[in-house]
């Protein structure tokens, strides 16, 4: 595991331990270079001419980095750690997408469950969907990270662990969510609400970062399951689950065959979303609106297909939960530059910038920013308004989003 990467700086190779950021591999190969980059007069990008954040972790041997010196063309673009620091809000990432690959291991080991590797970095590989071909191959993954998550104790460590790690990057407030019906038969949909909610709530008195939970119905599981998951989130309205939401094969599972789950959702005071427009085309979103009643939807990718339905959704100002990278990996979007996150929110959508999930799509929501700054040419304050429409969007009592919103503008204003 110790043996160096061998890696390529403007086309000479130049080996780092593992570990190393893209800085380090820079300076290796050249001081000087890497003293303009540092002071902000060279930035890096990768072999298709992508911007690279210089701190970000190395991840495989044979990466191809490029160092151009920049004749000052108008204000650097945000770094990693700026964005880092700035206050953010999550409302589409999955519980079971987000675990450490140590915790995986060390539960594997006390289960006796096989996972498809045995050190942190080689399963954090072997789970990535950097190279699935569709949304089917890349929840395949998830088999794997569910396989540990089938004990109250396992569940709980997960979103106590999840909620540190969001904290870390200064998230103020997330909605995570998973499916309570992926944990059964080992434990009862009530376990399954419980003890996540458990490991939240030993988080946010660590932390100060609050999370509501969603819970997640699957499209390819029969609608009556759907209808008995409705009933059991109803129970815990007040008590930290904060909506529900479907998930699952967007293609050839339509939304409406689980209307009913939603309808009690509804009738019960939950709010609802729906996983919508990423494998499926805009009759899909259509669809989770209009027949499903969904307040939000996740990822919306496909939305602009349907003119008509985005002057609605604008008019309604129905929120879209985007979410970049795993629309590269399920093929949403061919790549991250066709993404029509930046276009949406110039046409008056209320997008925000999401992860999905963490350890699949090997991200934070912090990289999500930077992707969107230097891929997409967001500018710092289309950022901060994709931000406060997060704040809005959450599915908050209207007095705690009022309060979220000033925080976070009070904070940005802060570190200005
Ligand atoms: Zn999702």
């Amino acid at each position: 595991m110790s043996d160096p990467l061998r890696v390529f700086v403007n086309e000479r190779a130049v080996d780092v331990p593992r570990g190393a950021a893209v800085r380090d591999a820079v300076r290796r190969h050249d001081r000087a270079l890497a003293d303009l980059l540092e002071a902000g007069a060279a930035r890096v990008t990768d072999a298709m001419g992508r911007a690279v954040d210089a701190a970000d972790p190395i991840r495989e041997s044979g990466a191809v980095f490029r160092v151009v010196v920049s004749a000052r063309r108008g204000p650097a673009p945000l770094s990693k750690a700026v964005l880092r620091r700035w206050p953010k809000v999550e409302l589409h990432v999955h519980l079971d997408g987000c675990l450490r690959p140590v915790t995986m291991l060390e539960l594997a080991r006390a289960q006796g469950v096989r996972l498809p590797a045995d050190t942190p970095e080689g399963l954090a590989d072997a789970l990535s969907t950097r190279n699935a071909h569709s949304l089917e191959e890349y929840l395949q993954t998830y088999q794997y990270t569910l396989s540990v998550m089938q004990t109250p104790e396992a569940l709980e460590r997960i979103a106590y662990e999840f909620v540190l790690d969001a904290a870390a990057e200064n998230i103020r407030y997330v909605e995570v969510r998973y499916s309570p019906l992926l944990h059964r038969p080992a434990l009862t949909l009530t376990q399954a609400i419980d003890a996540p909610l458990r490991g939240i709530e030993r988080a946010t008195v660590e932390t100060g970062t609050r999370a509501g939970l969603i819970v997640c119905a699957i499209r390819t599981l029969p609608p009556e399951t759907s209808l008995d998951l409705a009933h059991a989130a109803a129970d815990y309205r007040s008590a930290g689950v904060v909506a529900f939401d479907l998930a699952g094969a967007e293609a050839g599972h339509p939304a409406r065959d689980h209307a009913a789950a939603f309808r009690h959702a509804a009738a019960h005071g939950l709010a609802c979303t729906c996983h919508a427009g990423e494998a499926e085309g805009a009759q899909s979103i259509d669809e989770a609106l209009h027949v499903c009643g969904a307040g939000r939807i996740g990822h919306g990718t496909r939305l602009g297909e349907d003119p008509e339905l985005l002057a609605e959704v604008v008019e309604r100002a129905i929120p879209l939960e985007m979410c970049l990278t795993s629309n590269v990996h399920t093929h949403a979007v061919a790549r991250v530059e066709a993404h029509p996150f930046r276009r949406y929110l110039e046409q008056g959508v209320r997008v925000s910038l999401n992860t999905d999930g963490r350890l699949m799509d090997g991200i934070t929501l912090t990289d999500e920013y930077h992707l969107a700054h230097t891929a997409l040419g967001v500018t710092p304050d289309q950022l901060k308004q994709s931000l406060l429409n997060a704040c809005d969007a959450t599915f908050l009592p209207e007095a705690d989003k009022v309060a979220l919103a000033e925080r976070v503008k009070a904070e940005l204003e802060d570190l200005a």
